[in-house]
């Protein structure tokens, strides 16, 4: 039987199905999303939370010991939505020194603005905002969508990762805070994001065959680019709502009580792209509800019931008169007409690595030779910094 051919099967304990084509279930219908996600969960946010507390406490140290001689002791990337907002809120708290950086990348929302700046004034936080060039990002993003690509994210993905570690060498700050959260994200299928966020081969070939202009701005990371930084930059990061009793209901209600924050209906609903990405493109060309995922994550973790999370599923993906005041927002912001549009949602998805991959033989020698040869050299020089 092929995959399209697959019976439909719905998991008995939490709400993943076989619109995730690699779900397998055991005997009891129980599927292997839950159960990898019990194995993660043991090792870090079922863990008691005394141990998790000291191991906050003395990550805490290790980023102020590490960042004592400079202006600014971490970074914190902040997006405006619930997890990296509390990142701001508990950095405070725990007082760190961060520089708090924002990716605008043309696609904030105004409520998204707002939130942000009430919260850099409320912390007294030194806020770097990133604006990209909308000319050049325009057209990249645009070419994944002419590519018949799943993940239209990895442009946005790849700068605000390239761009963090520009940034942290700038400044030479030394630690990251990362807003990851298991009880949230902790399931996501493969087949419903590209793996290899940070395949920069994969990304220019998309662009040289769908692309019009030259990306002049956009900050490249290639293999040897990402062994250099981890040999001699390699920076220090915690998860600290992996290690709090961290729940997203309570931490709303601490931003609005903190900061006058305003929600946004929808888990990264912040990006007006990421809103339309997730609420309209994903589900109707590629049949993917992300929310699926971000639900399923909160019932094996405990947060919400299997029938609460079902119940949200039966919703539409968000509201229509907004869905529909995003498409014609997004299709002017491209610069391209409905039916230009249409054309790209009718045509059938493609796989990444039918545009080449970082790890295709040809460019995966080049990296070779290039760690065989220089990697022992930057492993000394690494030992000689003293890192
Ligand atoms: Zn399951």
């Amino acid at each position: 039987m092929s995959k399209t051919e697959r019976t439909y099967q719905l998991c008995t304990r939490c709400v993943m199905d076989t619109t995730a084509p690699e779900i397998t279930f055991d005997v009891d219908g129980i599927c292997n999303f839950c159960k990898d996600f019990d194995e993660l969960a043991k090792k870090t946010i079922w863990r008691p939370l005394d141990v998790r507390l000291k191991e906050l406490e003395s990550g805490i140290q290790k980023i102020k010991q590490l960042g004592k001689n400079s202006k600014y002791d971490c970074l914190v990337g902040l997006s405006g939505g619930v997890d990296s907002s509390y990142i701001c809120y508990w950095a405070k708290q725990a007082g760190l020194r961060p520089l708090v950086v924002h990716f605008d990348n043309g696609w904030n929302s105004e409520l998204a603005v707002q939130n942000i700046n009430n919260i850099i004034a409320k912390t007294g936080f030194d806020l770097y905002t990133y604006v990209i060039n909308w000319e050049e990002f325009k057209d990249l993003q645009l070419a994944y969508i002419k590519a018949s690509v799943l993940d239209i994210e990895v442009p946005t993905d790849q700068l605000i990762y390239a761009t963090l570690h520009r940034i942290a060498r700038k400044y030479k700050i030394k630690s990251i805070i990362n807003g990851n959260n298991i009880s949230s994200e902790g399931i996501l299928p493969r087949s419903w994001y590209y793996d290899d966020k940070l395949d920069i081969v994969n990304l220019t070939n998309i662009h040289k065959q769908f692309g019009t202009t030259k990306l002049n701005n956009f900050p490249k990371l290639g293999l040897t680019r990402q062994l250099i930084n981890a040999k001699l930059h390699a920076m220090y990061s915690i998860s600290p709502l992996n290690l709090l009793d961290y729940d997203k209901n309570k931490a709303k209600e601490v931003l609005i009580k903190e900061f006058g924050w305003r929600d946004y209906g929808g888990k990264h609903y912040e990006s007006i792209f990421t809103r339309f990405y997730q609420g309209y493109i994903l589900p109707r060309k590629f049949h993917v509800d992300k929310r699926r995922a971000h639900l399923a994550s909160l019932v094996a973790s405990h947060s919400i019931s299997r029938a609460e999370a079902l119940t949200e599923l039966e919703k539409p993906t968000y509201d229509a008169q907004l869905q529909k005041e995003d498409y014609t927002y997004a299709i002017k912001k491209f610069g391209i007409s409905a039916e230009e549009f249409e054309s790209y949602m009718q045509k059938a998805p493609v796989p990444h690595a039918h545009y080449g991959t970082q790890w295709d033989k040809k460019e995966f020698r080049k990296y070779y030779i290039f760690k065989r040869v220089v990697g022992p050299m930057l492993t000394l020089i690494s030992k000689l910094k003293g890192n």
